[in-house]
């Protein structure tokens, strides 16, 4: 079990804001210290430039951001040099499509589903406007859930690239994954799996799902903003052409010719994001001190209870009453969200009003928009109660029930 007294000591946010209720980790969870003080000490120790400094600021520089690298590769079970540091999921996905522009033709399917973020959908959509690739959607199940049933009824002869979300952003659903990568495999497709909402909350090991390329963004699961991971299988990734040209990724230039460095360098061309890095390493060893295990049962009481409390309150449309990881979607009856959202603000509850950029979905499920509110490691059952109250009140002032 969670000490989740002991968490929340991490987190400064709460010294300022005792009585916060912070229901939003899906967008961006809240920062501890010990990731804090790393970007800290590398900004007032060192702060100058990795790989190219000879001198001994930059090397320790240099070694802080390749260790970072090893960190996340230990995390993913993955090699070093398949981990390429982004900007978060949304470049990290957008790399992996770009370099697809120039392999798919008309011949070629790209599947993806209704479920997905839409930096998840969109770069094959883009991908498949100038390429005429055909772009198909598993169809969805009662509850919204991708199923391996489904996947197979849109896996074909032609499928060469499939673009799933593992864990969605408004369902809080996950998918079969492995599943559906050993089917892709046997047609001969690659699986792109963004994990921006798994990694937070589950153990993702790479080489055992045997996925092609897989992303997450660090802001999620305790890090800084501005950095991500685009884990590629190394061949892969070295057929790919840079999409960014400049700094550190080219082996030769010359005039009217340059060649590569091998991956992961080719795609992090200029000065990389170094601090971001460092406690990007820090946050995944944060969490991987707490343990998944408890993390998952720690968010699935809190969802559980949550659920158990709103299924009592008149009024209300719940949309995902069995999401394993966290994330209560739901609607106050005829009010918009945004309107019901003043509420929880005027409450001090953070949680999301809007589409959560998953248009699809949310008109799967015929809404504008939804109330999204998600759990991790530093809230607590108060944490819902107060919630559960802020939904009851919205309830009696809108007039919903
Ligand atoms: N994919 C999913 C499932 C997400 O929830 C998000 C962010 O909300 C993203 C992708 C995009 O992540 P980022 O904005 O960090 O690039």
């Amino acid at each position: 079990m969670l000490d989740v007294k002991k968490i929340r000591q991490d987190f400064p946010i709460y010294e300022t804001n005792q009585d916060l209720v912070y229901l939003d980790t899906a967008a961006s969870s809240l920062k501890p210290k010990q990731v804090i003080d790393v970007v800290d000490h590398y900004y007032s120790k060192l702060g100058v430039n990795v790989h190219r400094g000879v001198y001994g600021l930059s090397y320790e520089a240099t070694d802080l951001y390749e260790s970072a690298r090893h960190t996340v590769a230990k995390f993913l079970n993955a090699k070093f040099e398949e981990i390429v540091f982004t900007r978060g999921t949304t470049a990290s996905l957008n790399l992996v499509a770009s370099s697809y522009l120039d392999k798919m033709t008309e011949e070629d399917e790209i599947i993806t589903s209704e479920l997905e973020h839409h930096s998840s959908m969109l770069p094959w959509l883009h991908v498949s406007k100038k390429t005429k690739a055909k772009l198909k959607y598993v169809e969805l199940d009662t509850e919204g859930r991708i199923t391996v049933e489904a996947f197979k009824k849109v896996l074909s002869d032609k499928t060469k690239v499939v673009a799933l979300t593992y864990v969605s952003n408004v369902m809080g659903y996950i998918t079969p994954i492995k599943e559906i990568i050993d089917l892709a495999h046997q047609k001969g497709a690659i699986v792109v799996v963004d994990a921006a909402q798994a990694a937070p909350h589950m153990k993702i090991d790479v080489t055992a799902l045997n996925a092609d390329f897989l992303a997450f963004s660090g802001h999620k699961l305790c890090g800084p903003t501005g950095i991500g991971v685009l884990y590629g299988k190394r061949h892969l990734l070295n057929q790919m052409d840079p999409i960014e040209f400049g700094g550190d990724m080219s082996q030769t230039v010359d005039k009217f010719e340059a060649t590569w460095k091998d991956a992961p360098y080719r795609f992090e061309a200029g000065t990389p994001i170094i601090s971001g890095a460092i406690g990007l390493a820090r946050a995944l060893d944060y969490i991987t001190s707490i343990g998944f295990d408890a993390i998952h049962e720690h968010v699935k009481t809190l969802h559980d209870y949550a659920i158990h409390k709103l299924e009592e309150v008149k009024g209300i449309e719940i949309y995902n009453k069995t999401a394993e990881t966290g994330i209560v979607t739901f609607n106050v009856v005829d009010v918009h969200p945004h309107d019901a959202a003043s509420i929880f603000d005027k409450n001090k509850v953070c949680i999301r009003a809007g589409h959560h950029c998953a248009q699809p979905i949310t008109k799967w499920l015929k809404q504008i928009a939804t109330l999204r509110a998600t759990f991790y490691i530093y809230n607590t059952k108060e944490d819902v109660d107060v919630f559960v109250d802020s939904v009851k009140e919205a309830v009696r002032f809108f007039g919903a029930f």
